[in-house]
Protein backbone atom coordinates (compact mmCIF):
# COMPACT_ATOMS: atom_id res chain seq x y z
CA UNK A 1 0.00 0.00 0.00
CA UNK A 2 1.16 3.63 -1.08
CA UNK A 3 0.94 6.06 1.87
CA UNK A 4 -1.84 7.64 0.42
CA UNK A 5 -3.74 4.50 0.27
CA UNK A 6 -2.48 3.68 3.91
CA UNK A 7 -3.89 6.94 4.69
CA UNK A 8 -7.30 6.66 3.39
CA UNK A 9 -7.57 3.18 5.23
CA UNK A 10 -6.79 4.78 8.52
CA UNK A 11 -9.16 7.47 8.01
CA UNK A 12 -12.10 5.48 6.81
CA UNK A 13 -11.05 3.12 10.04
CA UNK A 14 -10.87 6.38 12.45
CA UNK A 15 -14.43 7.94 10.93
CA UNK A 16 -16.21 4.14 11.39
CA UNK A 17 -15.09 4.38 14.92
CA UNK A 18 -16.37 8.28 15.60
CA UNK A 19 -19.41 6.98 13.87
CA UNK A 20 -19.54 3.93 16.40
CA UNK A 21 -19.12 6.10 19.42
CA UNK A 22 -21.67 9.02 18.15
CA UNK A 23 -24.29 6.09 17.64
CA UNK A 24 -23.85 4.82 21.20
CA UNK A 25 -23.74 7.89 22.58
CA UNK A 26 -27.29 8.90 20.80
CA UNK A 27 -28.25 5.54 21.44
CA UNK A 28 -28.12 6.57 25.13
CA UNK A 29 -29.27 10.60 24.51
CA UNK A 30 -32.26 8.92 22.34
CA UNK A 31 -32.96 6.09 25.76
CA UNK A 32 -33.00 9.40 28.27
CA UNK A 33 -35.35 11.43 25.84
CA UNK A 34 -37.61 9.14 25.97
CA UNK A 35 -37.23 8.66 29.53
CA UNK A 36 -37.79 12.53 29.51
CA UNK A 37 -40.68 12.58 27.03
CA UNK A 38 -42.77 10.28 29.48
CA UNK A 39 -42.28 12.49 32.31
CA UNK A 40 -43.40 15.38 29.93
CA UNK A 41 -45.90 15.12 27.49
CA UNK A 42 -44.91 18.62 26.93
CA UNK A 43 -41.41 18.32 25.28
CA UNK A 44 -41.65 17.65 21.85
CA UNK A 45 -40.06 14.52 20.17
CA UNK A 46 -36.58 15.44 18.71
CA UNK A 47 -37.09 15.76 14.94
CA UNK A 48 -33.69 14.06 14.42
CA UNK A 49 -35.58 11.32 16.46
CA UNK A 50 -38.48 11.43 13.78
CA UNK A 51 -35.88 11.16 11.08
CA UNK A 52 -34.14 8.07 9.94
CA UNK A 53 -30.89 8.31 9.87
CA UNK A 54 -30.28 5.55 6.76
CA UNK A 55 -32.83 7.57 4.53
CA UNK A 56 -30.83 10.90 5.11
CA UNK A 57 -27.94 10.57 5.80
CA UNK A 58 -27.33 14.37 4.82
CA UNK A 59 -29.97 15.59 7.20
CA UNK A 60 -28.42 13.79 9.79
CA UNK A 61 -26.60 16.29 11.60
CA UNK A 62 -27.98 16.59 15.30
CA UNK A 63 -30.69 19.34 15.18
CA UNK A 64 -31.77 21.66 18.03
CA UNK A 65 -34.85 20.52 19.26
CA UNK A 66 -37.82 23.01 19.57
CA UNK A 67 -40.43 22.53 22.48
CA UNK A 68 -43.95 21.35 20.73
CA UNK A 69 -45.64 24.80 22.28
CA UNK A 70 -42.84 26.90 20.20
CA UNK A 71 -43.64 25.00 16.99
CA UNK A 72 -47.06 25.34 17.45
CA UNK A 73 -46.41 28.92 17.96
CA UNK A 74 -44.40 29.22 15.08
CA UNK A 75 -46.93 27.20 12.70
CA UNK A 76 -49.60 29.51 13.09
CA UNK A 77 -46.84 32.62 12.73
CA UNK A 78 -45.69 31.33 9.23
CA UNK A 79 -49.11 30.11 8.96
CA UNK A 80 -50.79 33.53 8.81
CA UNK A 81 -48.55 35.28 6.59
CA UNK A 82 -49.30 36.58 3.44
CA UNK A 83 -46.89 37.75 0.86
CA UNK A 84 -48.25 41.36 0.53
CA UNK A 85 -47.11 43.35 -2.87
CA UNK A 86 -47.16 47.49 -3.19
CA UNK A 87 -46.86 48.56 0.76
CA UNK A 88 -44.43 50.57 2.15
CA UNK A 89 -41.27 47.52 1.94
CA UNK A 90 -42.27 46.15 -1.60
CA UNK A 91 -43.40 48.81 -3.60
CA UNK A 92 -39.98 49.84 -5.87
CA UNK A 93 -39.70 52.35 -8.02
CA UNK A 94 -39.48 51.10 -12.06
CA UNK A 95 -36.15 51.99 -12.21
CA UNK A 96 -34.75 50.18 -9.65
CA UNK A 97 -36.04 46.84 -10.79
CA UNK A 98 -35.27 47.59 -14.39
CA UNK A 99 -31.51 48.26 -13.38
CA UNK A 100 -31.63 44.62 -11.11
CA UNK A 101 -33.59 42.77 -13.84
CA UNK A 102 -31.00 44.22 -16.23
CA UNK A 103 -27.62 43.33 -13.99
CA UNK A 104 -28.75 40.21 -13.56
CA UNK A 105 -29.63 39.58 -16.56
CA UNK A 106 -33.27 38.44 -15.91
CA UNK A 107 -36.54 37.78 -17.96
CA UNK A 108 -40.08 37.49 -16.02
CA UNK A 109 -42.40 35.93 -18.64
CA UNK A 110 -46.26 35.57 -17.73
CA UNK A 111 -49.32 37.60 -16.47
CA UNK A 112 -48.35 38.02 -13.25
CA UNK A 113 -47.40 41.47 -12.13
CA UNK A 114 -45.16 41.26 -9.13
CA UNK A 115 -41.98 43.54 -8.12
CA UNK A 116 -38.74 41.77 -6.74
CA UNK A 117 -38.20 41.01 -3.60
CA UNK A 118 -34.34 42.66 -3.22
CA UNK A 119 -33.90 42.42 0.66
CA UNK A 120 -35.27 40.07 2.62
CA UNK A 121 -36.84 42.39 4.66
CA UNK A 122 -39.37 42.93 1.52
CA UNK A 123 -40.65 39.88 1.34
CA UNK A 124 -42.12 40.20 5.22
CA UNK A 125 -41.87 36.71 6.24
CA UNK A 126 -41.61 35.88 9.85
CA UNK A 127 -38.37 35.77 11.76
CA UNK A 128 -38.53 31.97 12.50
CA UNK A 129 -39.00 31.89 8.57
CA UNK A 130 -35.61 34.67 8.04
CA UNK A 131 -33.23 32.53 10.33
CA UNK A 132 -32.32 30.30 7.71
CA UNK A 133 -31.36 32.95 5.67
CA UNK A 134 -29.90 35.05 8.55
CA UNK A 135 -26.06 34.47 7.38
CA UNK A 136 -27.03 35.91 4.05
CA UNK A 137 -26.89 39.49 3.08
CA UNK A 138 -29.72 39.70 0.29
CA UNK A 139 -31.63 37.01 -1.62
CA UNK A 140 -30.01 35.69 -4.98
CA UNK A 141 -31.68 36.85 -8.01
CA UNK A 142 -33.49 33.89 -8.38
CA UNK A 143 -34.99 34.33 -5.29
CA UNK A 144 -35.82 38.07 -5.97
CA UNK A 145 -37.46 37.63 -8.54
CA UNK A 146 -39.04 33.68 -7.50
CA UNK A 147 -40.30 34.46 -3.85
CA UNK A 148 -43.15 36.58 -5.57
CA UNK A 149 -44.26 34.57 -7.80
CA UNK A 150 -44.54 31.20 -5.53
CA UNK A 151 -45.47 32.75 -2.38
CA UNK A 152 -48.55 34.25 -4.32
CA UNK A 153 -49.29 29.98 -5.32
CA UNK A 154 -48.71 30.10 -8.72
CA UNK A 155 -46.86 27.51 -10.75
CA UNK A 156 -43.24 28.73 -12.20
CA UNK A 157 -40.66 27.60 -14.41
CA UNK A 158 -36.93 29.05 -13.10
CA UNK A 159 -34.48 28.96 -15.79
CA UNK A 160 -31.21 28.83 -13.82
CA UNK A 161 -28.13 27.28 -12.73
CA UNK A 162 -27.13 24.88 -9.57
CA UNK A 163 -25.27 27.49 -7.30
CA UNK A 164 -27.87 30.01 -7.81
CA UNK A 165 -29.64 30.20 -4.28
CA UNK A 166 -32.38 27.92 -6.25
CA UNK A 167 -33.05 25.22 -3.47
CA UNK A 168 -33.84 28.03 -0.71
CA UNK A 169 -36.07 29.75 -3.60
CA UNK A 170 -38.51 26.38 -3.74
CA UNK A 171 -37.99 25.46 -0.05
CA UNK A 172 -38.96 28.92 1.62
CA UNK A 173 -42.43 29.03 -0.04
CA UNK A 174 -42.75 24.98 0.65
CA UNK A 175 -42.61 25.40 3.90
CA UNK A 176 -45.17 28.31 3.99
CA UNK A 177 -47.19 26.43 2.18
CA UNK A 178 -47.06 23.60 4.77
CA UNK A 179 -47.63 25.61 7.46
CA UNK A 180 -51.36 26.57 6.48
CA UNK A 181 -51.95 23.05 5.69
CA UNK A 182 -50.65 21.82 9.11
CA UNK A 183 -52.88 24.84 10.63
CA UNK A 184 -55.87 23.75 9.15
CA UNK A 185 -55.06 20.54 11.04
CA UNK A 186 -53.02 18.14 8.54
CA UNK A 187 -51.19 15.77 10.79
CA UNK A 188 -47.32 14.87 9.59
CA UNK A 189 -48.11 11.55 7.74
CA UNK A 190 -48.35 11.44 3.87
CA UNK A 191 -45.92 14.56 2.48
CA UNK A 192 -47.35 17.57 1.04
CA UNK A 193 -44.23 18.62 -0.41
CA UNK A 194 -42.18 16.23 -2.89
CA UNK A 195 -38.92 17.70 -4.66
CA UNK A 196 -37.78 15.49 -7.72
CA UNK A 197 -33.95 15.59 -8.70
CA UNK A 198 -31.44 13.82 -11.19
CA UNK A 199 -28.83 12.44 -8.21
CA UNK A 200 -28.33 10.95 -5.06
CA UNK A 201 -25.87 13.98 -4.26
CA UNK A 202 -28.11 16.65 -4.99
CA UNK A 203 -31.22 15.45 -3.44
CA UNK A 204 -29.26 15.11 -0.25
CA UNK A 205 -27.96 18.60 -0.65
CA UNK A 206 -31.69 19.41 -0.95
CA UNK A 207 -33.21 17.42 1.73
CA UNK A 208 -30.12 18.91 4.17
CA UNK A 209 -31.74 22.57 4.14
CA UNK A 210 -35.46 21.43 3.48
CA UNK A 211 -34.28 19.67 7.24
CA UNK A 212 -32.73 22.64 8.65
CA UNK A 213 -35.16 25.60 7.41
CA UNK A 214 -38.13 22.77 8.48
CA UNK A 215 -36.91 22.68 12.24
CA UNK A 216 -38.48 25.83 13.36
CA UNK A 217 -42.26 24.49 12.00
CA UNK A 218 -41.78 20.83 13.14
CA UNK A 219 -41.45 20.11 8.90
CA UNK A 220 -39.50 16.36 8.99
CA UNK A 221 -37.75 15.63 5.46
CA UNK A 222 -36.65 12.74 4.10
CA UNK A 223 -34.49 11.76 1.56
CA UNK A 224 -34.64 8.70 -0.73
CA UNK A 225 -32.90 7.43 -3.47
CA UNK A 226 -31.52 4.52 -5.45
CA UNK A 227 -28.58 2.14 -4.34
CA UNK A 228 -29.40 1.42 -0.05
CA UNK A 229 -31.59 -0.91 1.57
CA UNK A 230 -35.26 0.51 1.10
CA UNK A 231 -36.09 -0.81 4.33
CA UNK A 232 -34.93 2.56 6.40
CA UNK A 233 -37.19 4.83 3.40
CA UNK A 234 -39.66 2.51 4.51
CA UNK A 235 -39.99 2.92 8.03
CA UNK A 236 -39.41 6.55 7.51
CA UNK A 237 -42.56 6.81 5.08
CA UNK A 238 -44.70 4.89 8.02
CA UNK A 239 -43.97 7.59 10.79
CA UNK A 240 -45.12 10.19 8.07
CA UNK A 241 -43.07 13.10 6.51
CA UNK A 242 -44.24 16.24 5.71
CA UNK A 243 -41.21 16.78 2.67
CA UNK A 244 -39.92 14.33 0.30
CA UNK A 245 -36.56 14.48 -1.33
CA UNK A 246 -36.42 11.70 -3.83
CA UNK A 247 -34.86 11.02 -7.11
CA UNK A 248 -37.45 9.44 -9.54
CA UNK A 249 -36.34 5.65 -9.89
CA UNK A 250 -36.61 5.10 -6.02
CA UNK A 251 -39.35 7.07 -5.70
CA UNK A 252 -41.42 5.07 -8.69
CA UNK A 253 -40.34 2.45 -6.65
CA UNK A 254 -40.94 2.78 -3.17
CA UNK A 255 -45.22 4.49 -5.00
CA UNK A 256 -45.43 1.47 -6.71
CA UNK A 257 -45.31 -0.85 -3.85
CA UNK A 258 -47.57 1.24 -2.03
CA UNK A 259 -44.93 2.91 0.48
CA UNK A 260 -45.21 6.13 -0.63
CA UNK A 261 -48.23 7.73 -1.01
CA UNK A 262 -48.43 10.93 -3.56
CA UNK A 263 -51.98 12.08 -2.99
CA UNK A 264 -51.31 15.03 -0.47
CA UNK A 265 -48.40 16.31 -2.12
CA UNK A 266 -49.39 19.84 -3.01
CA UNK A 267 -45.95 21.31 -3.59
CA UNK A 268 -44.40 20.08 -6.05
CA UNK A 269 -40.81 20.89 -7.64
CA UNK A 270 -38.91 19.07 -10.32
CA UNK A 271 -35.69 20.28 -10.11
CA UNK A 272 -32.77 20.38 -13.00
CA UNK A 273 -35.48 18.88 -14.90
CA UNK A 274 -33.22 19.17 -18.32
CA UNK A 275 -30.66 16.83 -16.64
CA UNK A 276 -33.51 14.70 -15.64
CA UNK A 277 -34.91 14.52 -19.16
CA UNK A 278 -31.48 13.63 -20.44
CA UNK A 279 -31.10 10.85 -17.75
CA UNK A 280 -33.94 9.41 -19.22
CA UNK A 281 -36.06 9.89 -16.39
CA UNK A 282 -39.32 11.46 -18.83
CA UNK A 283 -41.29 8.65 -18.29
CA UNK A 284 -40.97 8.32 -14.74
CA UNK A 285 -41.31 11.98 -14.09
CA UNK A 286 -44.52 12.00 -15.89
CA UNK A 287 -45.81 8.78 -13.53
CA UNK A 288 -44.84 10.61 -10.82
CA UNK A 289 -47.00 14.06 -11.69
CA UNK A 290 -49.99 11.67 -12.57
CA UNK A 291 -49.86 10.10 -8.96
CA UNK A 292 -49.77 13.72 -7.44
CA UNK A 293 -53.15 15.89 -7.12
CA UNK A 294 -53.85 18.17 -10.25
CA UNK A 295 -54.64 21.11 -8.27
CA UNK A 296 -50.92 20.95 -6.63
CA UNK A 297 -48.86 24.43 -7.16
CA UNK A 298 -45.70 22.98 -9.04
CA UNK A 299 -42.08 24.20 -9.73
CA UNK A 300 -39.57 23.84 -12.30
CA UNK A 301 -36.26 24.69 -12.52
CA UNK A 302 -33.91 24.09 -15.61
CA UNK A 303 -30.66 24.89 -16.86
CA UNK A 304 -31.48 25.37 -20.18
CA UNK A 305 -35.09 25.81 -21.93
CA UNK A 306 -35.13 23.41 -25.06
CA UNK A 307 -38.12 21.68 -26.73
CA UNK A 308 -38.58 18.94 -24.13
CA UNK A 309 -38.70 21.25 -21.14
CA UNK A 310 -40.99 23.34 -22.76
CA UNK A 311 -43.39 20.23 -23.67
CA UNK A 312 -43.15 18.65 -20.20
CA UNK A 313 -44.22 22.42 -18.81
CA UNK A 314 -46.75 22.85 -20.87
CA UNK A 315 -48.63 19.36 -19.90
CA UNK A 316 -48.11 19.94 -15.90
CA UNK A 317 -48.12 23.36 -15.19
CA UNK A 318 -51.09 25.93 -14.59
CA UNK A 319 -50.44 28.99 -16.58
CA UNK A 320 -46.52 29.51 -14.94
CA UNK A 321 -45.08 32.23 -14.89
CA UNK A 322 -41.60 31.93 -16.63
CA UNK A 323 -38.34 33.52 -14.58
CA UNK A 324 -34.89 33.28 -16.95
CA UNK A 325 -31.76 34.14 -15.25
CA UNK A 326 -28.96 34.71 -17.83
CA UNK A 327 -28.87 33.16 -21.00
CA UNK A 328 -30.97 29.91 -21.57
CA UNK A 329 -28.45 28.98 -24.30
CA UNK A 330 -25.23 27.61 -23.40
CA UNK A 331 -22.46 29.82 -21.60
CA UNK A 332 -20.17 29.10 -19.40
CA UNK A 333 -19.27 30.89 -16.17
CA UNK A 334 -17.40 33.99 -16.48
CA UNK A 335 -15.15 33.61 -13.56
CA UNK A 336 -13.81 30.80 -14.99
CA UNK A 337 -10.31 30.75 -16.84
CA UNK A 338 -10.64 27.58 -19.75
CA UNK A 339 -7.44 26.80 -20.81
CA UNK A 340 -7.31 23.91 -23.43
CA UNK A 341 -4.38 21.85 -24.10
CA UNK A 342 -4.53 19.27 -27.26
CA UNK A 343 -2.43 15.98 -26.65
CA UNK A 344 -2.09 13.99 -30.04
CA UNK A 345 -2.13 10.87 -28.34
CA UNK A 346 -4.77 10.15 -25.65
CA UNK A 347 -2.00 7.37 -23.89
CA UNK A 348 -0.04 10.54 -22.58
CA UNK A 349 -3.10 11.74 -20.85
CA UNK A 350 -2.42 10.50 -17.73
CA UNK A 351 1.49 11.57 -17.99
CA UNK A 352 0.61 15.24 -19.14
CA UNK A 353 -1.66 15.30 -15.44
CA UNK A 354 0.76 14.07 -13.45
CA UNK A 355 2.88 17.18 -14.73
CA UNK A 356 -0.23 18.86 -14.43
CA UNK A 357 -0.76 18.13 -10.75
CA UNK A 358 2.99 19.05 -10.27
CA UNK A 359 2.33 22.96 -11.15
CA UNK A 360 -1.47 22.97 -9.82
CA UNK A 361 -1.38 20.90 -6.96
CA UNK A 362 2.11 21.94 -5.53
CA UNK A 363 0.76 22.77 -1.70
CA UNK A 364 -1.40 19.22 -1.93
CA UNK A 365 -3.92 21.47 -0.10
CA UNK A 366 -5.78 22.97 -2.62
CA UNK A 367 -8.79 21.39 -3.79
CA UNK A 368 -8.46 19.89 -7.23
CA UNK A 369 -11.87 18.16 -9.07
CA UNK A 370 -11.07 15.99 -11.66
CA UNK A 371 -13.11 14.44 -14.76
CA UNK A 372 -13.22 11.19 -16.67
CA UNK A 373 -15.91 10.22 -18.88
CA UNK A 374 -15.79 6.27 -17.82
CA UNK A 375 -16.18 4.69 -14.60
CA UNK A 376 -13.06 2.53 -15.75
CA UNK A 377 -11.03 5.68 -16.34
CA UNK A 378 -11.70 7.02 -13.01
CA UNK A 379 -11.14 4.00 -11.29
CA UNK A 380 -7.90 3.69 -12.75
CA UNK A 381 -6.68 6.95 -12.49
CA UNK A 382 -7.46 6.88 -8.65
CA UNK A 383 -5.13 4.31 -8.26
CA UNK A 384 -2.77 5.68 -10.29
CA UNK A 385 -2.63 8.58 -8.30
CA UNK A 386 -2.77 6.70 -4.99
CA UNK A 387 0.07 5.57 -6.27
CA UNK A 388 2.07 8.75 -6.77
CA UNK A 389 1.00 9.60 -3.60
CA UNK A 390 -1.87 11.58 -4.30
CA UNK A 391 -4.52 11.46 -1.59
CA UNK A 392 -7.67 11.28 -3.95
CA UNK A 393 -11.01 10.05 -3.35
CA UNK A 394 -13.02 9.56 -6.59
CA UNK A 395 -16.72 8.90 -7.30
CA UNK A 396 -18.46 7.12 -9.87
CA UNK A 397 -21.87 5.05 -10.20
CA UNK A 398 -19.89 1.67 -9.37
CA UNK A 399 -19.08 3.52 -5.79
CA UNK A 400 -21.70 2.51 -3.39
CA UNK A 401 -23.97 5.18 -1.92
CA UNK A 402 -21.74 5.02 1.67
CA UNK A 403 -18.34 5.19 -0.31
CA UNK A 404 -19.72 8.27 -3.31
CA UNK A 405 -21.42 10.10 0.45
CA UNK A 406 -17.67 9.48 1.96
CA UNK A 407 -15.86 10.41 -0.84
CA UNK A 408 -17.40 13.97 -1.04
CA UNK A 409 -17.13 14.62 2.57
CA UNK A 410 -13.42 14.16 2.19
CA UNK A 411 -13.18 15.76 -0.61
CA UNK A 412 -15.29 18.86 1.20
CA UNK A 413 -13.54 18.62 4.45
CA UNK A 414 -10.31 18.87 2.71
CA UNK A 415 -8.84 15.35 4.55
CA UNK A 416 -8.99 14.28 0.51
CA UNK A 417 -8.57 17.07 -1.98
CA UNK A 418 -8.10 15.47 -5.03
CA UNK A 419 -11.32 14.14 -6.24
CA UNK A 420 -11.81 12.19 -9.56
CA UNK A 421 -15.24 11.86 -10.69
CA UNK A 422 -17.27 10.62 -13.59
CA UNK A 423 -20.49 13.02 -14.72
CA UNK A 424 -22.53 11.97 -12.20
CA UNK A 425 -20.49 14.56 -9.78
CA UNK A 426 -20.70 17.16 -12.85
CA UNK A 427 -23.96 19.12 -11.88
CA UNK A 428 -25.79 19.88 -8.83
CA UNK A 429 -22.83 19.33 -6.10
CA UNK A 430 -22.12 22.87 -4.53
CA UNK A 431 -18.44 22.38 -3.42
CA UNK A 432 -16.92 25.61 -1.71
CA UNK A 433 -13.45 26.62 -3.14
CA UNK A 434 -12.98 24.44 -5.93
CA UNK A 435 -9.85 25.51 -7.60
CA UNK A 436 -8.77 23.97 -10.52
CA UNK A 437 -11.14 21.37 -12.68
CA UNK A 438 -9.22 19.49 -14.77
CA UNK A 439 -10.94 17.61 -17.85
CA UNK A 440 -8.62 14.55 -18.01
CA UNK A 441 -11.19 13.17 -21.04
CA UNK A 442 -13.73 15.26 -22.63
CA UNK A 443 -17.34 14.18 -22.18
CA UNK A 444 -20.13 13.37 -24.21
CA UNK A 445 -21.52 16.62 -24.78
CA UNK A 446 -20.40 19.98 -24.82
CA UNK A 447 -23.52 21.16 -22.53
CA UNK A 448 -21.67 18.44 -19.50
CA UNK A 449 -18.78 20.36 -20.34
CA UNK A 450 -19.47 23.46 -19.36
CA UNK A 451 -21.39 22.03 -16.06
CA UNK A 452 -18.07 20.54 -15.34
CA UNK A 453 -15.82 23.91 -15.45
CA UNK A 454 -19.05 25.78 -13.50
CA UNK A 455 -17.79 23.59 -10.85
CA UNK A 456 -14.87 26.24 -9.99
CA UNK A 457 -15.40 29.82 -10.12
CA UNK A 458 -18.39 29.71 -7.69
CA UNK A 459 -19.90 31.68 -5.09
CA UNK A 460 -18.21 34.97 -7.17
CA UNK A 461 -14.76 33.09 -6.84
CA UNK A 462 -12.48 33.01 -10.02
CA UNK A 463 -11.68 29.34 -10.70
CA UNK A 464 -9.49 27.64 -13.70
CA UNK A 465 -10.16 24.72 -15.98
CA UNK A 466 -7.67 22.29 -18.22
CA UNK A 467 -9.45 20.33 -21.09
CA UNK A 468 -6.90 18.00 -21.96
CA UNK A 469 -8.45 17.13 -25.74
CA UNK A 470 -7.39 14.69 -28.10
CA UNK A 471 -8.27 13.63 -31.63
CA UNK A 472 -10.29 11.32 -30.14
CA UNK A 473 -12.44 14.29 -28.84
CA UNK A 474 -12.19 16.11 -32.79
CA UNK A 475 -16.54 15.96 -33.08
CA UNK A 476 -16.31 18.43 -30.39
CA UNK A 477 -14.14 20.97 -31.75
CA UNK A 478 -16.59 23.49 -32.99
CA UNK A 479 -18.78 24.03 -30.08
CA UNK A 480 -15.82 23.96 -27.76
CA UNK A 481 -14.42 26.72 -29.56
CA UNK A 482 -17.60 28.84 -29.53
CA UNK A 483 -17.39 28.07 -26.05
CA UNK A 484 -14.04 29.40 -25.29
CA UNK A 485 -14.56 32.41 -27.91
CA UNK A 486 -17.87 33.59 -26.39
CA UNK A 487 -16.12 33.89 -22.87
CA UNK A 488 -13.42 35.44 -24.52
CA UNK A 489 -11.31 32.83 -24.06
CA UNK A 490 -7.96 31.96 -25.96
CA UNK A 491 -8.54 29.16 -28.77
CA UNK A 492 -4.91 27.36 -28.98
CA UNK A 493 -3.75 26.81 -32.79
CA UNK A 494 -3.95 23.42 -32.83
CA UNK A 495 -7.50 23.07 -31.59
CA UNK A 496 -8.82 25.50 -34.49
CA UNK A 497 -7.19 22.64 -36.60
CA UNK A 498 -9.66 20.28 -35.55
CA UNK A 499 -12.40 22.42 -37.42
CA UNK A 500 -15.05 24.98 -36.46
CA UNK A 501 -17.75 22.93 -37.92
CA UNK A 502 -20.70 22.46 -35.29
CA UNK A 503 -22.79 19.91 -35.98
CA UNK A 504 -26.36 20.61 -36.23
CA UNK A 505 -27.65 19.45 -32.83
CA UNK A 506 -30.15 16.60 -32.46
CA UNK A 507 -29.41 16.72 -28.59
CA UNK A 508 -32.61 17.42 -26.36
CA UNK A 509 -30.98 19.58 -23.55
CA UNK A 510 -28.99 22.02 -25.95
CA UNK A 511 -30.49 25.24 -25.34
CA UNK A 512 -28.36 27.31 -28.09
CA UNK A 513 -30.00 26.45 -31.07
CA UNK A 514 -33.70 26.24 -30.17
CA UNK A 515 -35.86 28.94 -31.52
CA UNK A 516 -38.75 30.22 -28.66
CA UNK A 517 -42.39 29.96 -30.46
CA UNK A 518 -43.44 31.40 -27.58
CA UNK A 519 -44.76 27.63 -25.82
CA UNK A 520 -46.90 27.75 -23.13
CA UNK A 521 -46.12 30.83 -22.19
CA UNK A 522 -46.73 33.97 -23.66
CA UNK A 523 -44.04 35.74 -25.68
CA UNK A 524 -41.86 38.42 -22.80
CA UNK A 525 -43.54 41.23 -22.20
CA UNK A 526 -41.74 44.22 -19.82
CA UNK A 527 -44.13 44.13 -17.09
CA UNK A 528 -44.14 47.80 -15.74
CA UNK A 529 -45.29 49.26 -12.43
CA UNK A 530 -45.62 53.07 -12.74
P1 LIG B 1 -28.21 26.16 -4.59
O1 LIG B 1 -28.32 26.79 -5.95
O2 LIG B 1 -29.51 26.09 -3.91
O3 LIG B 1 -27.46 24.86 -4.64
O4 LIG B 1 -27.34 27.15 -3.65
C1 LIG B 1 -25.98 27.38 -3.83
C2 LIG B 1 -25.34 27.98 -2.59
O5 LIG B 1 -25.83 29.31 -2.36
C3 LIG B 1 -25.62 27.21 -1.31
O6 LIG B 1 -24.41 27.02 -0.65
C4 LIG B 1 -26.52 28.12 -0.51
O7 LIG B 1 -26.31 27.97 0.87
C5 LIG B 1 -26.10 29.49 -0.98
N1 LIG B 1 -27.17 30.51 -0.88
C6 LIG B 1 -28.51 30.33 -0.91
N2 LIG B 1 -29.16 31.51 -0.80
C7 LIG B 1 -28.21 32.47 -0.71
C8 LIG B 1 -28.24 33.90 -0.56
N3 LIG B 1 -29.38 34.58 -0.52
N4 LIG B 1 -27.06 34.56 -0.50
C9 LIG B 1 -25.89 33.88 -0.56
N5 LIG B 1 -25.77 32.53 -0.69
C10 LIG B 1 -26.92 31.83 -0.77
Amino acid sequence: MSPAQIEKAEKRKRDEDVAVSKKSKKEKKEKKDKKKDKKDKKVAKPVEEKMDVDAAPAAAAPAAVEPKKTIKKNVEILASYKYQQDDELTALPQSTIDEFYKKHTIEVTGDLKLRPILEFKQAGLPDNILEVVKNFANPTPIQAATWPITLSGRDIIGIAETGSGKTLAFTIPGLVHIAAKLKKGKKSGKPSMLVVSPTRELAMQSAEQAEAAGKAVGVTSICVYGGVDKQPQRRAFQRGVDIVVATPGRLIDLINEGTCDLTEVSFMVLDEADRMLDDGFENDIRSIMSYSPKDRQTLMFSATWPESIRKLASDFLNNPMRVTIGSPDLAASQNVQQIVKVIENPRDKERHLLDLLKKVHKSRTNRVLIFALYKKEAIRVERSLEYHGYKVVGIHGDKNQQQRTEALSSFKDGSFPLMIATDVAARGLDIPDVEYVINLTFPLTIEAYVHRIGRTGRGGKKGIAYTFFTPEDKSHSGELINVLKQANMEVPEELMAFGTTVKKKTHSAYGAFYKDTGGEVKKATKIVFD
